[in-house]
């Protein structure tokens, strides 16, 4: 008797736990497999296995025919000559409401797909590509098969990103592994901050030496994500931040090895100089050669977070909030000319001291936090709250982000490591209606932290829980960024695996 296979009501759409997910009568400790995210309906059944190679036929429902296309094309990159058949044809699958939305399933009669879109089909794609396994009993693989399934599953929010910092430390290929191993877990957007790391033409003073996000390297990645469903968004920090360095480092990217640009910042170099009219020169040029070179995607970052008031003689000629609010809505306006829409980080709109955001991320002056009233309404507030001090804390309540939804913003919600804050913020902004979600993850792309990250923001975005402590489920990530490495035909040791080393170099390696 089967008591591992668990299916749960589409018209529910509750997920259960996948504890519940045993052995069987045979071998009561046995697992079953899953994907990441977990799918919000979700059984499957590895006692009957399905084939998965040339043998098989997918058919797939879906009304753009660029679904069935895209998957005959993927099946044969991941697969080759083992690839399934694809079929476009109507199938009876019971598909939940929503332009991503997509079912699957596998058993004895076939595997099918439907989907109301390409994006769904992709989806689909990637929770059955996490399920296939090679099959049993042979020295080499020949041929694939999949768990009995039956999956129907829809993201909880739209937009759905990952932040992603391109440090002078982090190799291309790491860049490349993050955005294809988001876009498998079924995020649809990733920022990328360079660092100093953008190889501008027009500004090529704006970058530490021998940068390595050159043009090529940013459209190469860009192609990439257009095919996988994960849409890059730029990043240019245009007030705070301007030295493209964490500020514990005190680096900064253009004045340590290049004095004469200082006039473009304030002194000290963290803040743009906001009143010099070629900092805003600059800046929109940058923005400029970014965007075209990102594709011309729909929105821009601008930063705007951790800023410092201004203490130049010509800064100091203008009230605070006139100053920064000019500088803002002007790129904002500048970012809306090229058809894209701005995105801000939220916390100089915050007043340091108010008592109402107690507990919560807030920097801002009387002055900066007086913008809500005067920035252009369609800039995307980007609230990270990050639960500093107790990063194990549960909210259920985001009242900074009420207060920018309600000022008539959209609102994007932002976690960083505060895993269990991830998926109430989640349902949090669903209910007010804001925009989105973005996973915040700084410096910490890598180890059991990157693990953390993706698997419970992936989840949070999809509107469903992280189990805890389940076999399988623990092997989920380095299965997935597995499949990362094979299609980027990775060859070397640091591009496996999410730390670059086992144990330091240094005990092992001689390196004189
Ligand atoms: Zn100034």
């Amino acid at each position: 008797m089967k008591r591992s296979a668990y299916l749960i009501p589409l018209a529910t759409l509750v997920f259960i736990a996948l504890s519940a997910c045993g052995g069987n009568a045979t071998n009561p400790d046995a697992v079953e497999l899953a994907p990441l995210p977990l799918p919000v309906a979700f059984s499957c059944d590895m006692d009957r296995p399905v084939a998965f190679d040339a043998s098989a036929s997918v058919t797939v429902s879906c009304p753009d025919a660029d679904g069935a296309d895209w998957l005959g094309r993927h099946f044969v990159e991941w697969y080759g000559n083992q690839a399934p058949k694809v079929v476009a044809a109507a199938t009876s699958e019971a598909l939940p409401d929503g332009d991503e939305a997509y079912a699957a399933s596998a058993d004895a009669s076939g595997i099918r797909i439907a989907a109301h879109s390409l994006a769904g089909v992709r989806w689909a794609a990637y929770s059955i590509r996490q399920l296939a396994i090679a099959k049993r009993g042979t020295f080499r693989t020949e041929g694939r098969i999949l768990p009995s399934l039956n999956v129907a599953d829809r993201p909880h929010l739209a937009f759905r990103a990952v932040h992603l910092c391109w440090f002078p430390e982090m190799r291309p290929s790491q860049m490349e592994r993050a955005i294809r191993l988001a876009a498998l877990l079924k995020f649809n957007y990733a920022i990328i901050e360079p660092w100093g790391m953008y190889a501008s033409e027009k500004h090529p003073w704006w970058h530490w030496p021998n940068p390595t996000m050159t043009k090529e390297e940013v459209r190469r990645l860009v192609s990439i994500g257009r095919d996988l469903g994960i849409t890059l968004i730029p990043q240019i920090n245009v007030y705070g931040h301007a030295t493209s360095s964490r500020s514990c480092t005190v680096k900064h990217a253009m004045l340590d090895l290049q004095p004469e640009y200082e006039p473009l910042f304030e002194p000290g170099g963290w803040n743009w100089c906001l009143s010099n009219s070629e900092a805003q020169r600059v800046l929109r040029e940058l923005i400029a050669e970014m965007h075209d070179d990102f594709g011309r995607p729909p929105y821009f970052h601008l930063g705007c977070d951790e800023a410092q008031p201004p203490s130049c003689p010509e800064c100091r000629k203008t009230p605070y909030a006139e100053l920064v609010c000019r500088h803002i809505a002007n790129l904002a306006d500048f970012v809306k000319a090229h058809g894209a829409r701005a995105m801000i980080w939220h916390d100089m709109l915050l007043e340091r001291g108010d008592p109402r955001w107690k507990g919560y991320v807030h920097h801002g002056t009387k002055a900066t936090a007086a913008l809500v009233d005067t920035l252009p309404k369609d800039v995307i507030i980007c609230d990270w709250q990050y639960s500093y001090g107790d990063m194990k804390e549960t909210r259920k309540d985001w009242p900074t982000m009420a207060y920018f939804k309600e000022k008539g913003f959209p609102v994007a919600g932002c976690p960083w490591m505060n895993y269990n804050a991830m998926k109430p913020m989640a349902d949090y902004i669903a209910a007010i209606g804001g925009f989105g979600f973005i996973e915040t993850t700084w410096h910490h792309l890598r180890g059991d932290d990157w693990v953390k990250m993706y698997k419970f923001a992936s989840a949070a975005a999809w509107g469903t829980d992280v189990p805890r402590r389940t076999p399988m489920y623990d092997t989920a990530f380095g299965t997935a960024l597995r499949l990362v490495g094979h299609d980027m035909k990775v060859t070397g040791y640091l591009d496996t695996g999410h730390l670059n080393y086992q144990v330091p170099p240094a005990w092992w390696i001689d390196n004189n």
